[in-house]
């Protein structure tokens, strides 16, 4: 029996794209073998990289002037690509919403100056700071964010204003739950295993002038940007099964009709939660209001035991991984595209009678 899964990722993938993935998975299409099976060269490969590839294109409606890269290694391989590839002057601006901005500054540091523009840490990151006029230095080679904080259940909604400078932001946990405006991105990139496929792609979109082949001395070959760019992401062997299954979803995206209509369930979703959480006597929202994410939603009861004993009972009735990261404590509901509506019905009507069982 399938549970409801809250994981915040590797997390869970449309039924729908799991039972295609299964039909496929001995044969694909007329192939006479599975997708993990084939060589990344043949047509068959291919046409499914460019297929994943324009489908993408046209749910993120990602301009020309921007190549789409799939690659392995992880958020934290961003962590460094991002400035070998963009620090040319050797310093860069960071705003800290959370432990990914964090390690993404930390690595950014032993290749430059990293300055810290704004920072939500005196308050265990549960806001997002004013980013309307921050000190943006004359140097910086880019301004990073994470946009939405995976563990601190916080999204940055208005896109600080970097006075010129080109905005990296890290999208691992919303990437395709809403539309977004491209351009006003230099970099944008995301792991898949949160919001759009399993572990081991990540997606990165970029503008062509920041492809460059001046990147800093010593940069490894797979490390450079321009290297999968110049190759179609085929410079050494993709994720290739892992490619085809975020290929699936994005099929199953624009089949529901695109992410207009994806925003709106998430915001539904998240209502659901959420108000429930305004009005209960017991468990409380972590994070400050107009600052809350739509994907990850973390929350209290303030009683470490009765945090515990919540989290046990839930296990037991099928709602899994609601365990809070251990920087937060507590629950964490991680409500992904994937997830469906029944999911937190059913779940906010756990927690009203666990609310009533436990006053
Ligand atoms: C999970 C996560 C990461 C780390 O990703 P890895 O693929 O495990 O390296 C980075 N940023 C955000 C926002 C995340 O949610």
């Amino acid at each position: 029996m399938r549970v409801f899964n809250f994981s915040a990722g590797p997390a869970v993938l449309p039924e729908a794209v799991l039972k295609k993935a299964q039909e496929e998975l001995l044969e694909y299409k007329d192939s006479g073998m599975s997708v993990m099976e084939m060589s990344h060269r043949s047509k068959v490969f291919e046409d499914i990289l460019n297929k994943a590839e324009s489908d993408l294109r046209d749910l993120l409606q990602i301009p020309d002037n921007y190549k789409v890269l799939f690659l392995q290694g992880g958020g934290h391989t961003q962590f460094a690509m991002v400035p070998l590839n963009l620090m040319i002057n050797r310093e860069a601006d960071y705003i800290l919403t959370g432990q990914w901005a964090k390690k993404a500054s930390e690595e950014a540091s032993k290749y430059g100056k990293v300055n810290i523009v704004a920072s939500s840490k005196d308050e265990n990151f549960s806001y997002i700071p004013d980013l309307s006029d921050l000190d943006i230095s004359e140097k910086a080679d880019y301004v990073y964010i994470c946009q939405n904080n995976t563990i601190y259940g916080t999204t940055i909604k208005n896109l600080p204003n970097t006075k010129g400078k080109d905005l990296v932001s890290d999208v691992s946990s919303m990437l395709l739950s809403e539309p977004m405006d491209v351009s006003k991105y230099g970099i944008l990139w995301g792991g898949a295993q949160k919001n759009v496929g399993p572990s081991g792609v990540t997606i990165v979109i970029i503008r062509d002038d920041l492809i460059r082949d001046d990147v800093l001395e010593g940069t490894p070959t797979m490390l450079k940007y321009k290297t999968h760019a110049d190759n179609n992401s085929l410079y050494n062997t993709p994720p290739c099964f892992n490619i085809y299954i975020c290929g699936l979803v994005f099929e199953w995206l624009k089949d529901l009709g695109g992410l207009d209509v994806m925003k709106k369930m998430n915001e539904e979703k998240a209502a659901i939660l959420y108000n429930f959480l305004d009005e209960s006597n017991l468990f409380k929202g972590t994070v400050r209001k107009e600052d809350r994410s739509l994907m990850n939603i973390p929350f209290i009861t303030g009683d470490e035991e009765l945090d515990k004993k919540f989290i046990s009972e839930a296990d037991n009735k099928g709602f899994k991984n609601l365990k809070g990261h251990r920087s937060v404590g507590g629950m964490r509901a991680s409500l992904y595209n994937a997830m469906p509506k029944e999911g937190v019905e059913a779940l906010v009507k756990f927690m009203k009678e666990f609310e009533m069982e436990n006053r």
